[in-house]
């Protein structure tokens, strides 16, 4: 029988960027939580790229922010640089990037957790599992204490078993040579778990006063920025912003590379684990692409406070010596100062078919998992995850009904689902082409699709519920007006159109349908209808223009999920003989049992199995009932 030094609802294991998420949902849902990690001054730590957002990322941040989390809030405070990408494309792929200062990132997200209520934070390393008859009862550290817990959710990253690999030295050691996390690597194995070894990479960083700027291209931000939260205030932006930069490799780096190749810890076979496929190490990209002459590197300052730059696009194992080498052939950099090496880091983790679509392990009850630990790289697939495990365990030990966001309302609906169905055997990057629904998964709808969900659960609290309410009352109100006001084709009406070069009408439309002509936009139809009698908030003119323009493929897109949400509203017993099911393929019967799906729909979705087992398991459901 174990006797705690001390007693909470929910305990997180690891302050990473899933870590903080999971914390902070929990405790402000009321939960009694701890945080206990390695090293409280690694506490949302960026180990690699010095940003936030990006492709589909940025969605995942305002989605985060939508629901009640940390992240956007976080970065809107502490970001040098913010752009709105692929601004050329449509509404479906637009997203944030923002440059953090990553100290001031790290000492503000700490801030905020150490003011949180029905929160404690602790320095500790984690050791042990304990678990009773099957349930998580709480954990065991290093120096012998242990706390107990009704939830427990490991969140544990890179530095599981980690070992760090430059050249032909591979040492243990979390990222940037913090303490790994081995003991409890071999506690998870012995529990049973599945455990994949994966791998990913950093570049150098360099001396900013010592590269020359003139060889380089500047990246400036967007003048005006948006921001990630939906309590930010665009007026607010930061007006002194750092630009990044941008160079190239040389054929003298390619030329230094191939000849050290033999060298290098991804061909010499040092390196084990399964790296990132979208984030290929410099000597990775040589070799594959050798057609290329030169590749892209952004030089990426690390905050206010530091002159360290990160050189994106240089990730690298190779040996220190030849990185010495490789900086000095890059243009801008002949002279630059290396301040830290690249390296390599391998690392376990869980393999994710083991999971519930609450992130809750099959096989521990009360045991979560997310982030980097199941299967994941990046900071907002991490968050993500904490999030929604943060968020479950509390339902969990209110006796309340679990949250699983589903792949049509959120892009951390889709990740989550692609884990625990597909499983992974790489670093899982999200992509928005991993989305078949992106058209409804926007950057400017995060709030419409999860704010309330978010208030439902308790995790959205009355400042942000009550923007949100006004922020939706407004949007609804000027859709109306759009929609119920006529544009006539009355001489005057034309003439306007004529001279601002735009057809005539021919029949009386809606203001809506005029909005939907190419050439037209918002600030165009009040020219015809009047201004809103009200200021509108550029959001919700952003909305009402996506909204309205896309219409009817958006129409067509929920179609699409209403056809889903019939297979998915069909459950699977947990208890189910696959065994009995004897026309299916052996292949779907093998995954059937592996992963164990709880809906037809999720069942549909695990690879390698055909429509026609689903009829069957259909039939046999049916039959069932
Ligand atoms: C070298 C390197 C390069 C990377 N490159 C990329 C990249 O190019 N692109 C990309 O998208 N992502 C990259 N990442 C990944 C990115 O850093 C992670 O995705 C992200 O940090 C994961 O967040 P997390 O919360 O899951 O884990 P982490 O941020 O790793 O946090 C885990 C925390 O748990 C603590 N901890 C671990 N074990 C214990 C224990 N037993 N007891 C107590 N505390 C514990 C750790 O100290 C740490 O603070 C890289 C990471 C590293 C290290």
């Amino acid at each position: 029988m174990n006797t705690f030094q001390e007693n909470y609802d929910v305990i997180v294991i690891g302050a990473g960027h899933a870590g903080v998420e999971a914390a902070l949902a929990s405790s402000r849902m009321g939960t009694q939580t701890l945080l206990i990690t390695i090293n409280l001054n690694m506490l949302a730590f960026m180990p690699c790229n010095p940003s936030i957002g990006g492709s589909a990322k940025g969605i995942v941040v305002r989605e985060i922010d939508a629901l009640g989390g940390e992240m956007g809030r976080n970065i809107d405070k502490t970001y040098i640089q913010m752009k709105m990408l692929n601004t050329g494309k449509g509404p479906a792929v637009r997203s944030l990037r923002a440059q953090a200062d990553k100290d001031l990132y790290a000492a503000t997200m700490k801030q905020t957790v150490e003011r949180q209520e029905n929160l404690t934070l602790r320095q500790g390393v984690v050791d042990e599992l304990l678990v009773e008859d099957g349930k998580i009862s709480g954990i065991r550290t290093s120096t012998g204490t242990k706390y107990g817990a009704k939830a427990v959710i490991v969140t544990t990253g890179t530095a599981l078993r980690g070992e760090i690999i430059i050249g032909e030295l591979k040492y243990s050691s979390g990222p940037n040579n913090s303490l790994a996390s081995v003991t409890l690597a071999d506690n998870l194995r012995d529990l049973g778990f599945e455990m994949g070894r994966f791998k990913t990479g950093t570049p150098p960083r360099v001396l900013g006063s010592t590269i020359d700027y003139s060889k380089t291209e500047s990246q400036p931000g967007d003048e005006k920025p948006v921001h990630f939260s939906f309590l930010s205030k665009d007026a607010d932006y930061l007006k002194d912003q750092i630009p990044c930069w941008l160079t190239y490799t040389s054929a003298t780096s390619h030329d230094i590379i191939n000849k050290n190749l033999y060298r290098a810890p991804m061909f010499s076979g040092i390196v084990k684990g399964v790296g990132p496929r979208y984030c290929p190490s410099i000597e990775d990209k040589v070799v594959r692409f050798a057609d290329k002459p030169r590749h892209q590197l952004f030089l990426e300052p690390e905050g206010r406070s530091t002159d360290e730059v990160y050189v994106q696009g240089l990730s690298t194992s190779l040996p220190e010596d030849v990185q010495f080498e490789l900086l000095r052939s890059i243009p801008g950099l002949e002279k630059a100062e290396m301040m830290r090496p690249g390296y390599a880091i391998e690392y376990d983790m869980i393999m994710p078919h083991q999971l519930r679509p609450t992130l809750e392990t099959k096989k521990i009850s009360g045991l979560f998992t997310a982030g980097q630990t199941n299967g994941t790289s990046g900071y907002e697939e991490a968050a993500g995850q904490g999030i929604m495990a943060g968020i479950n365990a509390s339902l969990k030990i209110q006796g309340k009904e679990s949250l699983i966001l589903k792949r049509s309302e959120a892009y951390i609906g889709v990740m989550i689902d692609d884990l625990v169905t597909k499983g992974t055997l790489e670093p899982y990057r999200l992509l928005t082409s991993r989305a078949e629904h992106r058209l409804i998964l926007r950057h400017d709808n995060a709030d419409m699709r999860l704010t309330a969900i978010g208030r439902e659960i308790g995790l959205v609290d009355d400042a942000r519920w009550a923007v949100f309410e006004a922020k939706k009352a407004q949007f609804e109100r000027e859709l109306l007006r759009l929609k119920t006001t006529k544009l006539k084709p009355t001489p005057a009406t034309n003439e306007k159109l004529g001279a601002m070069g735009f057809a005539p009408l021919k029949d009386a439309l809606s203001a809506a349908d005029f909005l939907k002509r190419p050439e037209v936009d918002y600030a165009c139809v009040v020219k015809f209808i009047g201004e809103a009698s009200e200021t509108l908030d550029p959001h919700v003119i952003e909305l009402i223009e996506t909204e309205t323009i896309y219409e009817g493929y958006i129409k067509k897109a929920f179609a699409q999920v209403e056809k889903m949400q019939r297979l998915e509203a069909k459950k699977i017993p947990a208890d189910i003989d696959w065994d009995a099911l004897d026309s299916i393929a052996t292949e779907a019967r093998q995954k059937f049992k592996k992963i164990n799906p709880e809906t037809l729909g999720q069942a549909s979705r695990i690879s390698g199995v055909n429509p026609a087992d689903i009829s069957i398991l259909m039939v046999h459901l049916q039959g069932k009932r």
